[in-house]
């Protein structure tokens, strides 16, 4: 590797796509070093989908409780405690630090816990002006909770923040309808807050198959989140400690917090990209092609801060794809298509491939849908049923997507996309014996289709 920089490759950011080129460019024989201004681990670890499913567990126990009875126990006084949990929370988030690190010093990454800047394609200033140069430079800064300007607005907290109440908020609203929104809007009212949502549009969760997202918000109503579809917000107004929240249709509303999830921004500012030559997209986002590269060849960027998509294993699959194509000699692109996700809402929804409607609108399907309710919903009392949707080209038979509602969806999709994704038809997943008593042995018994 070349000697006439400091190193062969810089990253900036060490967040899940980061860490992971780092590790694996360093272990194809480079000299890496990489800059972290927070804290190692990234909105992933530190304050996204690891604490974020922590406390979805935590919200679960509302539900156990309640089946409990169902099945013979009984179950004495429950109450839960917002500062213990937390205490625990983060004990676990800094052990998974800790894990990172050891990684990267593993690996002989030489890690600087500062901020760094780009001046030009090769060099890069490090706080207090330290001056470093880098044949490869590797943005992964992630991307930043947004909040619209509006009167107030000073008083709402994101997602970054509700990691970090020091106490439970009774009263929440939350704005936006997307995967952070009704993901929050899940949990706080599984640990006994009031939570209130406002989505501007019609049906939360844009972009998802219009069938999961009815089933998701009917079963997320019937769970007490009041969801005011159509509504915005306007102000927020402090007075007592209480929150004056003013709709969008003049309506007030007080709460304890306000939430908003109204999506997120690329972290990009005062970064040097510019400086570099790079020219950012309006949103901040840093372009680049397939291989990760920008159009200065030296920079390339990976994960949340590109918006190709906001998902920690597409930003771990562009990390490892980047430095195998580098460092390991192995082009690699990053292959965008059909990527499975899952929002953990109550009940969960998860899904690969396209919507019916986007389906429909490209060729001839047949859907395969079973809605039931769950086994253990029975003796629990419960109504809440499952959705698992299938939906098939009807040329070849080729199952193009699934849907899935329901307990355990998010675990089911990732084999669902196992099968999708290796082109599986409608007779592959029919010939599958199925495994019973489950809810995923619906994916192969479907026999008929709805549409
Ligand atoms: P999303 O883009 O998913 O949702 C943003 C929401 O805010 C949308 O409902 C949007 O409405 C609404 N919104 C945007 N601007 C305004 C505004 N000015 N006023 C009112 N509402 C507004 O962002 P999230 O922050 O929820 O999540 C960011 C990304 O992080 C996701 O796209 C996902 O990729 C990732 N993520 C993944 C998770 C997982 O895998 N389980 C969990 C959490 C996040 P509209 O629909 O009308 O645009």
């Amino acid at each position: 590797m070349s000697e006439a920089f400091d190193y062969d490759l810089f990253v900036i950011g060490g967040g899940s796509g980061g860490v992971r080129a780092a590790r694996v460019a360093a272990e194809a024989g480079a000299r890496v070093a990489l800059a972290e201004e927070y804290r190692m681990g990234g909105t992933c670890v530190i304050r996204g989908c690891v604490p974020k499913k922590l406390m979805m567990y935590a919200s679960q126990f509302r539900d156990h409780f309640e089946n409990a009875a169902g099945y013979g126990w009984t179950v004495g006084e429950t109450s839960f405690d917002w500062s213990r949990f937390i205490a625990a929370k983060d004990a676990e988030i800094a052990r998974l630090e800790g894990i990172y690190r050891g990684v990267l010093t593993r690996a002989g990454v030489e890690m600087f816990p500062c901020r760094a800047e780009i001046r030009d394609p090769h060099s890069l200033e490090l706080a207090g002006g330290y001056r470093i140069s880098a044949k490869h430079i590797l943005v992964a800064t992630g991307g930043r909770p947004w909040k619209p300007p509006l009167p107030g607005i000073e008083h709402a907290i994101t997602s970054d923040d509700i990691f970090h109440l020091e106490e439970q908020p009774r009263r929440l609203l939350i704005v936006g309808g997307g995967y952070v929104a009704c993901e929050f809007a899940g949990i706080m009212n599984g640990l006994g807050s009031q939570v209130r949502q406002f989505y501007r549009g019609d049906q939360i969760l844009r972009g998802f198959d219009d069938e999961l997202r009815d089933h998701v918000a009917e079963a997320m109503r019937d769970r007490g989140i009041a969801i005011d579809v159509g509504r915005d917000i306007a102000a927020i107004e402090k007075h007592d400690g209480a929150l004056r929240v003013v709709a969008d249709n003049g309506e007030v509303t007080v709460v304890d917090a306000v939430l908003m999830a109204t999506g997120r921004q690329p972290h990009t500012d005062g970064l040097g990209l510019e400086r570099a030559g790079i020219e950012l997209a309006p949103s901040g986002a840093v372009p680049v092609d397939r291989w990760s590269q920008t159009p200065v060849p030296s920079i390339y960027a990976v994960g949340d801060v590109t918006e190709r998509v906001e998902l920690t294993p597409a930003a771990i699959r562009e990390g490892q794809a980047f430095a195998r194509t580098v460092f390991g000699g192995i082009a690699t692109p990053v292959d965008h298509t059909l990527v499975p996700s899952a929002v953990f809402t109550q009940p969960e929804a998860a899904s690969v491939g396209p919507t019916e409607a986007a389906a429909r609108a490209a060729g001839e399907v047949r859907v395969y849908r079973a809605r039931f309710r769950p086994m253990l919903h029975i003796l629990a009392g419960r109504s809440e049923t499952m959705l698992i949707k299938l939906i098939v080209r009807a040329s070849d038979h080729t199952v193009i997507a699934c849907h899935i509602v329901g307990h355990g969806a998010a675990e089911i999709i990732q084999m669902a996309a196992i099968a999708v994704g290796m082109g599986a038809t409608k007779e592959d997943f029919d010939r599958t014996l199925a495994v019973h008593p489950t809810a995923a042995e619906e994916l192969v018994t479907m026999r008929e289709p709805v549409s």
